[in-house]
């Protein structure tokens, strides 16, 4: 292929303690976390708005915040639901802590905390690269209708969900443990809906322990006709709902294909929009509490399961994990089932945990890298782990953790393998974190 090379000059626009790449769920606690222990923050998001998959992918329930009632998540991310449920954007359903949302008070909501606690706001800024010498990253660089600029951190916190930083840094990636990627997905929005009828009603509610809450009749009704109708793969369908009578959230299209290889997204991405509206079509011909409902939006990005995860100083196994082994260094949570989607057909395996489940702080930092730590869906796990911990809740557990590493990096100047550990475990049970 021809190569072509580009040298030029780019402003560095700004100095900040700590620099976070992503304002998904990881990304906008990881901010606020740092802010609130008193470093200066950016915050870099390739949208005009923050929320990541929960957002940008409309992916709802926001799971999973309790174990049998017990909070396994909280401090920052616990406030953050608490404070969407008083604008009237979030429904906790019990016992799991699943919560589902209302998409654009979700932004709002986290858009608003993170004004409030002082973090300055890159968006419309798609990380392109970064400056680094021998593991130690000095600039990010990124684009917007400025053009090229750059910013300088002491601490930069990967939260881009792919691990884009971490690659372009030259972090060394989990294997893929031979086995496909889970698949994407586009969620759509139904609105229509009979959401008073028993069958959506009970669907729409994710709140039953050591149960899949897809919706069992209407899963088995199409798989039956599926050949007959031609209705292409679906998982579930999961229907949630979106806190407004007649509307529900889908999650059900999915289809192969790798998110950080450009062609393949975007060929993925455009036969699950068809998808989309072959589903809704399906759904109305042949379940009667959606033969009046229509498409009212379609998520503006496929979802996206699995991507890269770094080599960390520590891998978290699905052995460690499911038996719930706590580490000294144990700065986060997870109770979701472990949950890996076929690539091709339907199917699904899903682990329900016999207790919640722990993250070490040395999976969210590579041995090689002292000023760069990871959270959310590209921390160190294997694939099983992985497949619990990808869950919002999870992924603003470990934000929250990375922000408040960071910034107590940014002040002492340690290198994040030296950080003081028992005291960010302290500041994070401080906010709440239940450790
Ligand atoms: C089909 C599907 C169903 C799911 N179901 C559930 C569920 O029921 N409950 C649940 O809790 N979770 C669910 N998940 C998982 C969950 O939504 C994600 O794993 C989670 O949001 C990951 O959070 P994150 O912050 O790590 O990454 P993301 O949410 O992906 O956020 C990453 C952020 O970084 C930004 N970004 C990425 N690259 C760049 C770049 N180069 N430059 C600038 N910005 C960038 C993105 O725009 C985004 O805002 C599901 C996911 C999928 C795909």
């Amino acid at each position: 292929m021809k190569q072509i090379e580009i040298t030029k000059s780019v402003p560095v626009v700004g100095e900040y303690d700590v620099v976070v790449c992503g304002g998904g769920p990881a990304g906008f606690i990881a901010a606020v976390a740092a802010a609130r222990e008193g470093a200066s923050v950016a915050l870099i998001e390739r949208y005009g708005f923050l929320g990541g998959m929960a957002t940008a992918g409309i992916v709802t329930p926001l799971s999973v915040f309790t174990y049998n009632n017990e909070l396994v998540v909280g401090g920052i991310p616990w406030e953050f639901v608490h404070r969407l449920e008083q604008m009237g954007g979030a429904y906790i359903e019990k016992p799991l802590g699943n919560v589902a949302f209302d998409p654009e008070l979700y932004k709002l909501c986290m858009q608003r905390m993170a004004l409030e606690a002082g973090v300055k706001l890159y968006m419309h800024s798609y990380l392109s690269g970064c400056v680094a010498e021998d593991g130690v990253i000095s600039q990010v660089i990124f684009e917007n209708k400025n053009g090229t600029e750059a910013l300088s951190g002491k601490v930069f916190v990967d939260c881009t969900g792919d691990g884009d930083l971490a690659a372009m840094a030259g972090v060394p990636m989990q294997p893929q443990e031979g086995a496909p990627l889970q698949p994407l997905s586009t969620y759509f929005v139904l609105s229509g809906v009979d959401t008073d009828s028993e069958l959506v009603s009970d669907a729409m509610h994710h709140n039953k322990q050591g149960v899949n809450c897809h919706c069992l009749p209407v899963r088995e009704h199409l798989l039956s006709k599926a050949e007959e109708l031609g209705i292409p793969e679906f998982g579930g369908p999961w229907f949630c709902t979106m806190l407004h009578k007649g509307t529900v959230a889908v999650n059900m299209t999915r289809t192969g294909g790798n998110a950080c290889d450009n062609r393949d997204y975007v060929e993925a991405e455009c036969r699950l929009r068809e998808d989309v509206y072959r589903m809704a079509e399906v759904l109305r011909a042949e379940v009667k509490e959606f033969s009046s409902c229509y498409v009212s939006a379609v998520a503006p990005q496929a979802g996206i399961r699995e991507t890269r995860r770094i080599k960390g100083v520590h891998t978290i196994t699905a052995e460690e994990y499911v038996n719930g082994y706590h580490y000294e260094d144990s700065v986060s949570r997870g109770a979701h089932p472990i949950d890996i989607h076929a690539t091709k057909g339907s199917s699904q395996t899903a682990i329900f945990l016999k207790q919640p489940a722990y993250v070490p702080y040395r999976a969210l930092i590579a041995p090689d890298f002292p000023n760069l730590l990871v959270a959310g869906r590209c921390l160190s796990a294997d694939r099983q782990a992985f497949a619990s911990l990808r869950v919002q809740a999870s992924c603003m557990g470990t934000g929250q953790a990375a922000g408040v590493a960071a910034a107590q990096c940014a002040q002492t100047g340690a290198a994040v393998q030296s950080a003081d550990v028992p005291t960010i475990i302290e500041r994070l049970k401080c906010y709440g974190a239940t450790l």
